[in-house]
């Protein structure tokens, strides 16, 4: 019998189609009356028909959100912050923007709504990262957590194929973390299962037809999913490698976590076989709800979940090397020496040079083998 502790945070969550014209009574519904939207530049033409539906509550507007949270463009988004008297934020976009709502109300107490057009889930942790002088620092917060998430799924009908894919891995490397937590629940565990079908399932049909309605909801829905388990339990070897190659080596932040994805799972694997057997079965219901049934196929397929992984992300036309993501090779041994310099659970010990050679394996691009010792 495993003890477990599960921490729900409050959020009003909004979820369909065409939910965005609802925007304005949201705001009303926190009582304010004075927002600023927060964008990034390649979300522009959403953001803008988010304008228009704020009418005159929108009082500013900040269209620079940048990757990793840089401490510089939270600084410059404050100025206008307090310029225009906002008494709220929208943020419009992906991670990159969730983020920037997020450092305004960690350094005010600026109310949030956040209205998801990726699937990175930030908008429902408490996680708040944010990158000074080349290194990124994380921290967990209750502060941190938007009032009010809008999901309108189709806003995300315009998001490329490639960020679809790579966020969408995203999505379901934090479902993959949460099953192995040490803060992993009966609520985490379903979650998390049904987060990986239902994303396993839709990559391909997005890829396909990126204006496939069902696909994306199967996504976002995935995505909420994944991003609400992540929230209620502590991050290990993969989301602390990831922090520390994009923070620290200015790599793409969704590319990193499809391209590490396979090679975290296959150095955590023999620690965790049972929920290996759990990916599995999620891998293969092909988006049927699984809950806590890990299927006597799974079991067998358990051993092959990051070779299964990986296959997944090169039909789906995902990145699989971080050479290809443009990591120099000589830096390997400094991320792997960063990203183990301090303690953090992970269901396998952790040792640089272990990483490191996690890392030469993503570095190359290699197909993970079935893992021995289950
Ligand atoms: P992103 O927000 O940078 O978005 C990727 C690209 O997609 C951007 O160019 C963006 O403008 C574009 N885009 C977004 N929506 C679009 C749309 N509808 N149409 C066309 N283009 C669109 O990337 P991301 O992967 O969503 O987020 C990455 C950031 O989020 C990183 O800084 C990461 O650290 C952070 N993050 C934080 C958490 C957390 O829990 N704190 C979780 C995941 C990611």
């Amino acid at each position: 019998m495993r003890t477990w502790i599960h921490t729900a945070h409050p959020a009003r969550t909004v979820f369909g189609a065409g939910t965005v014209e609802r925007i304005r009574d949201e705001v009303e519904r926190l009582d304010r009356s004075r927002a600023l939207l927060l964008a990034g530049h390649a979300a522009a033409p959403v953001a803008g028909q988010v304008v228009d539906l704020l009418g005159p509550v929108a009082v500013g507007r900040f269209d620079g959100a940048a990757m990793h949270t840089p401490v510089e463009v939270t600084d410059d988004a404050l100025v206008l912050l307090r310029e225009r008297a906002a008494d709220c934020v929208v943020a419009v976009g992906g991670g990159s923007t969730t983020g920037l709502a997020k450092a305004l109300a960690w350094r005010t107490g600026v109310d949030q709504i956040i209205i998801p057009t990726t699937y990175s889930g930030s908008e429902v942790t408490p996680v708040l990262g944010e990158t000074a002088d080349g290194v990124k620092t994380t921290r967990s917060s209750p502060a941190v957590l938007p009032e009010t998430v809008l999901y309108d799924v189709d806003l995300t009908l315009t998001l490329p194929v490639h960020i679809s894919v790579t966020s969408g891995f995203n999505a379901m490397a934090h479902a993959v973390e949460a099953l192995y937590s040490a803060e992993a629940s009966p609520v985490a565990d379903v979650l998390a299962s049904h987060a990986i079908s239902r994303i396993a399932s839709a990559l391909p049909r997005v890829g396909t037809d990126p204006s496939d309605r069902d696909a994306r909801t199967d996504m976002l829905e995935g995505a909420w999913m994944a991003g609400t388990c992540l929230g209620s339990v502590s991050m290990g070897l993969h989301h602390k490698l990831c922090h520390t190659l994009g923070g620290s080596f200015d790599l793409p932040h969704a590319d990193t976590h499809t391209v590490v994805l396979p090679h975290s799972l296959a150095y955590n694997a023999p620690a965790v076989p049972d929920v290996m057997a759990r990916i599995a079965g999620a891998l293969q219901d092909g988006g049927r709800f699984t809950a806590n049934r890990p299927s006597s196929a799974g079991s067998d397929l358990g051993r092959d979940v990051p070779a299964l992984v990986y296959d997944l992300i090169a039909t789906t036309g995902g990145p699989v090397s971080l050479r290809e993501l443009g990591m120099a090779e000589d830096d390997l041994p400094k991320a792997a020496q960063l990203a183990t310099a301090t303690a953090y659970p992970n269901p396998r010990a952790l040792t640089s040079s272990g990483v490191e050679g996690l890392l030469r394996q993503a570095w190359r691009g290699a197909r993970p083998e079935a893992t021995p010792t289950m």
